[in-house]
């Protein structure tokens, strides 16, 4: 762990402070929404006054969740808090521009989060990257600090580790996450049901896309690195909105023999947003992205670079290929 407060000294804020805004990342998770209900509805049960502001609003695929009706986008006129908390956001510009321009004159920060490449940008920074999502973080900080944990809290903890551990499957799962599990559900959270409206729900609209994007598979020789793209005109086409293509690369990750997986998608403004998996600890997938300024886990990273696709592409995949040679 590096570049820690103590849960003590985050508590100490807690107590003592009445408004707070918590933040989350663009192109908001699991792990983000869920983070976000699930301290504002414990900070709320404690008697405190919570907004809870993401730069891209509510996804569709997370509005089942309870509480998140709170959601919202930043307010175009900049508001006044005592503390901002960011969460789950590896780096401050990933809280996006409007956010930042709604609370970035606030004094008070607060940086939650599990991404090894966060530079700790808070005036308080819990920065834990053994914790597979920031979700299990907060667990343990409301237990530490004896917050409340109202149903909403209970069910956004879990949703929020269950999507950014691919359902408690991935290698940063650990004993004291399905402890936490289980605790949560001893404390009557419904397993079937929340798992079956966070998996068993997709839009039609993301098979269409899972067709598109098989079109577009490629597969190195030796069969070690996988990627496909999407571009903006099927973005269009199929009308594919950004939550989507969530969790579609565990596909070609997946695949026998492959190493790396990388999904390149075209943005609106010309951006390309690369998604990356590692399935070997030699390749760090994070260090690959931050010579990209994009950032992230050993296995799983991201990038948000200049286009066009083709050059983003070929720069990518060849620094990817210059890890791999040395395995
Ligand atoms: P994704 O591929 O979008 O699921 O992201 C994989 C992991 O990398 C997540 O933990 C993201 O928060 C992180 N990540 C993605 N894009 C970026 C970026 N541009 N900068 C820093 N971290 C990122
Ligand atoms: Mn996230
Ligand atoms: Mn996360």
């Amino acid at each position: 762990m590096s570049n820690s407060s103590t849960f003590q000294e985050i508590g100490a804020w807690l107590d003592q402070y009445d408004s707070f805004a918590l933040l989350s990342h663009v192109r908001p998770d699991g792990d983000a929404i869920g983070s976000q209900i699930a301290l504002g509805f414990a900070l709320e049960a404690a008697g405190k006054k919570v907004r809870l502001i993401n730069e891209d609003g509510l996804p569709d695929n997370l509005t089942f969740m309870a509480g998140s009706d709170r959601i919202e986008t930043p307010p175009s006129a900049p508001i006044d808090v005592d503390v901002v908390i960011a969460l789950d956001t590896a780096t401050k510009p990933r809280l996006g521009d409007n956010v930042l321009a709604a609370v970035g004159h606030c004094e008070r920060w607060i940086n939650i989060d599990h991404h090894k490449s966060n530079p700790g940008y808070g005036n308080l920074n819990h920065i834990d990257d053994t914790s597979p999502a920031t979700g299990q973080i907060l667990y343990n900080l409301i237990n530490a600090l004896d917050l409340p944990m109202p149903d909403e809290t209970r069910d956004a903890i879990y949703v929020a580790v269950s999507t950014d551990t691919g359902s408690f499957q991935y290698s940063g799962t650990t004993v004291a996450t399905y402890e936490m599990a289980a605790d949560l559900t001893r404390k009557g959270l419904d397993v079937g049901k929340i798992n079956s409206l966070t998996y068993d729900n997709h839009p039609m609209r993301r098979v269409e896309l899972m067709r598109a994007l098989l079109n577009t598979l490629e597969v190195q020789p030796d069969g070690r690195l996988a990627h496909w793209e999407l571009t903006w005109d099927t973005v269009t086409r199929l009308e594919v909105k950004p939550e989507d293509s969530e969790g579609l690369i565990d596909i070609i990750r997946a695949i026998q023999g492959v190493i790396v997986a990388v999904f390149f998608e075209e943005l609106h403004d010309g951006k390309i947003r690369v998604s990356m998996r590692s399935k070997d600890r030699r390749i760090d997938a994070c260090k690959v992205c931050m010579e990209f300024g994009g950032g992230g886990h050993a296995l799983a990273a991201g990038i948000r670079m200049p286009g066009p696709l083709s050059d983003a592409k070929a720069k990518v995949l060849a620094v990817i290929e210059r890890e791999m040679a040395s395995l």
